[in-house]
C-alpha cells in the first residue's frame, strides 16, 4: 500500500534584499510563534542576525562550535525558555547546531544561510564535532522555513559558490548509479526524487551562463540545491544526490589526503570521472565543470590522491556497505590503470583542461605501460552524444 509521509517545508523564499521580510513570511503562511530565537555566528552572521532582530521581537543566542556542549546549551536555552521557533542565521557550523538541537528540544526551525557550498540545506541531517573533535552526521530537525537572501550568500567567497554548484553535478552519476543498482540488486526507486536531483543538475548544466556571480545563475543553483535536499527527503535517504563520486570524495577525507578542498568543489571534479566510468560522460557536463574551473583531472585537488589510488578506492568500497554503484563494476580491475586510462582518454579526445599538464606519475605510468607492451584492461568508447 503506498503511504508515505515526509516532512517538507512550507517557507522557501529565494530573492534579493529578503532578509528584513522574515516576519512577512511567517505571517503570509499563517505562522505565528510566541517565543522566537535567533542563533549566529559572531561576525557576519551576527550583523544579519540583529537585521532580522530589528523587525521581529525575539532574543538572540551565538553560537561558536558546532560541538555536542553547544547543542546541548542552545537545547537547554529553548526548554527553559519555552522557544517555539529557533531561527538560524549563519553557514554550517549555525546551522547544523540549529537542526540538531531543534530536534532534541522539539521547536520548529528556520534556516537563513548566509554561505551555500553543498546540498546540505534543506536536509534534517546535522554535522556535529564529537567529544574527540570528530565530525559525525546526527539527525536533526527537518527545517519549516529557508530564507536565502541571494544579496548575502553574493558576498561569500567565489570558492564557496563554485562548490556550491560543483556538488550538483554529482546529483547525474548519483542517480546513474541509483539506475545501476535498481537493475543489478533490486534496489528501489523512486522516482519523483530521481526526477527532482536530475532535473535539478540538468537545469544548471544547460544553463545559458555558468558565472557564479551572475544572479540569475545563482539563484539557480541555490534552486537546485533546495530539490535535491527534497529529493534526498523523499527517497528518505542520499540516495539520489550521493554515489560512487561521494564514496570516492568521503575515501580521501577519510585518509586526509585533501584537508583544504570543499566538498562540493571535490565531488564535482570525482563526478566527471565517475560518469566516465558510467559511459555517460557528455560534453555539456565538461564543459559545466571546465566553465566552473573545477579540475577534471581530480588527482590535480591535491598531489597526494595520485600517490594512493589504490588506497582510496579500497576504501571507498568500505564507505558505506550495501550502496551498490559503478564502483563494484570495477572489483576485478586495477584501479590505477582505470584512472589513467580516463586520463588517457581526456587527452585523446583533446579535451584539454591546465588541469591534465602530465604529472611525474602519469609520465611514469605511461613509460612503464609502453615497456611492458600490456593492453589497458578497460576500454572506452568514445563520447556519447
Ligand atoms: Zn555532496
Amino acid at each position: 500500500m503506498y503511504n508515505q509521509t515526509v516532512p517538507f517545508p512550507a517557507i522557501f523564499q529565494v530573492n534579493e534584499n529578503i532578509i528584513g521580510q522574515v516576519p512577512l513570511f511567517l505571517k503570509r503562511n499563517g505562522f505565528e510563534f510566541k517565543n522566537i530565537l535567533v542563533a549566529s555566528g559572531v561576525e557576519q552572521s551576527f550583523r544579519y542576525a540583529m537585521t532580522i532582530l530589528e523587525v521581529l521581537d525575539g532574543n538572540h543566542f551565538i553560537v561558536g562550535s558546532n560541538d555536542n556542549a553547544t547543542v546541548e546549551e542552545l537545547r537547554a536555552y529553548c526548554l527553559l525558555n519555552n522557544v517555539d521557533l529557533l531561527i538560524g542565521v549563519g553557514g554550517g557550523t549555525v546551522l547544523d547546531v540549529v537542526k540538531r538541537a531543534s530536534l532534541l528540544a522539539n521547536v520548529e526551525n528556520l534556516l537563513v544561510p548566509t554561505i551555500i557550498s553543498n546540498d546540505g540545506i534543506v536536509s534534517p541531517i546535522a554535522v556535529i564535532k564529537d567529544e574527540a573533535g570528530k565530525t559525525v552526521s546526527c539527525p536533526g530537525k527537518m527545517p519549516f522555513g529557508i530564507v536565502v537572501d541571494v544579496d548575502i550568500i553574493q558576498k561569500a567567497p567565489t570558492k564557496f559558490l563554485q562548490a556550491a554548484a560543483g556538488d550538483i553535478l554529482s546529483n547525474i552519476s548519483a542517480t546513474n548509479d541509483w539506475v545501476l543498482s535498481a537493475a543489478t540488486t533490486g534496489e528501489k526507486i523512486n522516482d519523483l526524487a530521481y526526477m527532482l536531483a536530475r532535473s535539478a543538475a540538468f537545469g544548471l548544466v544547460h544553463h545559458e551562463t555558468k558565472d557564479i556571480r551572475n544572479r540569475n545563475f545563482l539563484k539557480q543553483v541555490v534552486y537546485c540545491q533546495i530539490n535535491s535536499g527534497l529529493a534526498m527527503a523523499l527517497a528518505g535517504t542520499s540516495r539520489p544526490c550521493s554515489g560512487s563520486e561521494h564514496l570516492i570524495s568521503h575515501a580521501i577525507d577519510y585518509h586526509d589526503l585533501s584537508t583544504n578542498t570543499l566538498h562540493g568543489f571535490q565531488v564535482g571534479s570525482i563526478s566527471i570521472f565517475c560518469l566516465y566510468l558510467q559511459k555517460r560522460l557528455d560534453t555539456k557536463c565538461i564543459n559545466y565543470a571546465q566553465e566552473l574551473k573545477i579540475p577534471l583531472a581530480f588527482h590535480q585537488i591535491d598531489p597526494q590522491i595520485e600517490q594512493q589510488l589504490e588506497t582510496i578506492f579500497e576504501t571507498s568500497l568500505k564507505m558505506r556497505p550495501g550502496r551498490y554503484t559503478v564502483l563494484d563494476t570495477c572489483k576485478d580491475m586495477k584501479f590505477t590503470d582505470i584512472y589513467y586510462e580516463y586520463i588517457s582518454f581526456l587527452e585523446r579526445f583533446k579535451i584539454t583542461d591546465n588541469s591534465l599538464e602530465p604529472t611525474e606519475n602519469y609520465l611514469e605510468y605511461k613509460m612503464y605501460k609502453k615497456q611492458h607492451a600490456a593492453k589497458y584492461p578497460y576500454s572506452q568508447p568514445p563520447l556519447e552524444t
